[in-house]
């Protein structure tokens, strides 16, 4: 009686951030949409001005200048403090539930795996289809590393830029802009079958506004922990987790950690991973 109360709550959990992610995808498609209506994108700003990323991009010209980068405004400011409240509260839990590049990549991930003939993914097993892929370690750990690279070139670059320095490689504009340009038509394919081939490419490997959010998995009140007297190492966790962090139950805190709760609900032994605010 106590298992089935359990499952039903991780499974509202589950329906919840897909709910959550649907919104944060319609919500970005209309954005778009808005700034290829007729007159108003003189009006309502640009599409730029809606990122949290922008904010960062934007930051260090602010600082020095007082004035922000072209494509950007103080919107951007708004929406990068939300992102850093949400990272201050519960890590990158915006990557897991609120970002719409990492909604994108999940549902690719399961439209793949559907298409792999794994219309009933059971959860802790590993599927027979070969993708979503596992890069080797030696591939694998110094990719993990690219983003923060990203981040401090987008930084650099910042200070001497006209507009935000990703814009023109900008997944974001390349997925939900509306309005394409040769080198946002390559980013989209990049993306798409990056995210075809590893299950959210973006975030593992170059997504610089992730970068900027891992610390707080340090730092978080909200946070997964394990208890060792009901956990017995039985790895399926480890199979579910999206972002591929290795014995998950002693990496809670992982920087990569997008706080999905992928783990929690695969966990077949209720008690073993608790979600509590320290
Ligand atoms: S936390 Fe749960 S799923 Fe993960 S290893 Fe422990 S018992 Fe297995
Ligand atoms: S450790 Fe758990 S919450 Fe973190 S990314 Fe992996 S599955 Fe998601």
């Amino acid at each position: 009686m106590t298992v089935t109360a359990e499952k039903q709550k991780m499974f509202s959990l589950a329906r919840s951030r897909a709910v959550i992610q649907w919104l944060a995808v319609i919500g970005t498609f209309l954005i778009g949409v808005r700034h290829i209506l007729p007159g108003e994108e003189s009006t309502g700003g640009a599409f730029d001005s809606f990122c949290a990323f922008g904010g960062i991009e934007t930051l260090l010209p602010y600082l020095f200048s007082g004035h922000t980068l072209k494509s950007t405004n103080l919107l951007n400011f708004s929406i990068l403090l939300g992102a850093l409240g949400v990272g201050f509260v519960a890590g990158r839990a915006f990557c897991g539930w609120l970002c719409p590049l990492g909604a994108v990549q999940d549902f690719v991930t399961g439209w793949t795996r559907r298409l792999r003939g794994e219309a009933n993914h059971v959860r802790g097993k590993m599927g027979k289809s070969i993708l979503p892929l596992h890069l080797p370690t030696s591939i694998d750990r110094p990719l993990r590393y690219a983003k923060y690279f990203v981040l401090a070139l987008v930084l650099l670059a910042s200070v001497y830029a006209v507009y935000p320095p990703l814009r023109e490689f900008c997944p974001v504009r390349a997925v939900f802009g509306l309005k394409m340009t040769s080198l946002l038509w390559l980013t989209l394919v990049i993306f798409l079958a990056g995210s075809i081939l590893v299950e959210r490419f973006w975030c593992k490997y170059f997504c610089p506004l992730g970068a900027t959010l891992a610390i707080f998995n340090k730092v978080s009140p909200v946070r997964l922990t394990v208890d060792d007297a009901y956990c017995n190492d039985c790895g399926r966790c480890d199979i579910e987790c999206s972002m591929d962090i290795e014995d998950v139950p002693r990496n809670l805190d992982h920087p990569e950690c997008v706080r999905c709760m992928e783990c929690l609900e695969t966990c077949a032994r209720d008690g073993s991973l608790i979600l509590k605010i320290s």
